[in-house]
């Protein structure tokens, strides 16, 4: 059975799509099987997939509103060797539909529950807002993996993040936990990230995953090709991290 992680934070830009993408990608290369879900009507992760978020005929979207299974709408990304089920601007729209649905906090929890014997990994790439769509996410998680950038207001978003994880956890999943804390655009020379880094091994202990992404331009450049970095340029230090970081995942997730 699929172990399913959402990728959130609230903060816009702090890595959550390049950590879905390079992590799918790097536990593909380690055979595992993996679907990634894009969450996010800005359609990053399809994108960067190597899918056209433009010629979509099923997405995430018809799942939530249920015209069609996750199943009917997932492709494979040929580039990452695991399948996605993508997002485009469609699912912006999904937020105001659903306020009549029951349960619609539930829908992809339940949608996932099907497909979850073919994967062992299942990804959700979360947008950047505590939102109906993220709470879906949350809803259908085993665990959370917060990338973060190592700055002074990434420990202030943090809480509001962590009291969400809290709430949902009493109310609607009790499985719910965060996985981790991983450091992302990391640059050891600025002595503020390496402050901040060590305040937060301080706050978190062993919830901060031992891997560290350092700030790597190959990471960045390889979404325009529709090529996760781990395939784009394999010996680059970013690919190198997210692998891994995806072996680490495979060690951490025996002892949930
Ligand atoms: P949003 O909140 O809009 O969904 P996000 O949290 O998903 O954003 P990304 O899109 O993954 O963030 O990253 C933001 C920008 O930073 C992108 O341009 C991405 O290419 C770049 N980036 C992410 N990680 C790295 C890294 N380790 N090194 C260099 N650039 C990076
Ligand atoms: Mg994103």
């Amino acid at each position: 059975m699929a172990k399913i992680f959402c990728i959130a934070n609230q903060k816009g830009g702090v890595g959550k799509t390049t950590t879905a993408i390079n992590l799918a990608a790097g536990l593909a290369a380690l055979e595992q099987r993996v679907l990634l879900v894009d969450l996010d009507p800005q359609g990053n992760a399809t994108m960067g997939s190597g899918v056209d978020k433009h010629q979509l005929s099923h997405s995430i979207y018809q799942v939530l509103i249920g015209h069609s299974t996750i199943n009917q709408s997932k492709c494979p990304s040929e580039s990452g060797g695991y399948d996605v089920v993508p997002a485009n601007r469609n699912l912006a729209g999904a937020e105001i539909e659903l306020v009549d649905f029951d349960h619609r906090e539930s829908i992809l929890k339940n949608a996932l529950d099907k497909v979850a014997a073919d994967y062992d990994f299942i990804l959700i790439d979360c947008p950047p807002a505590l939102s109906l769509l993220t709470l879906n996410g949350l809803c259908a998680a085993h665990g959370v993996i917060v990338p973060m950038q190592c700055e002074y207001f990434a420990l202030e978003g943090l809480s509001d993040l962590v009291n969400s994880i809290k709430q949902v956890h009493a109310n609607l999943n009790t499985d719910l936990k965060i996985i981790g804390l991983l450091r992302v655009m990391f640059d050891p020379r600025t002595a503020l990230q390496q402050q901040v880094s060590a305040q937060l091994m301080q706050h978190f202990g062993d919830k901060v995953f031992k891997t560290i992404i350092p700030r790597n331009v190959r990471l960045a450049e390889a979404p325009s090709y529709g090529i996760p970095g781990v395939v784009y340029d394999k010996s680059s230090r970013g690919a190198k991290a997210y692998i891994e970081f995806g072996a680490e995942m495979i060690e951490r997730i025996k002892t949930i």
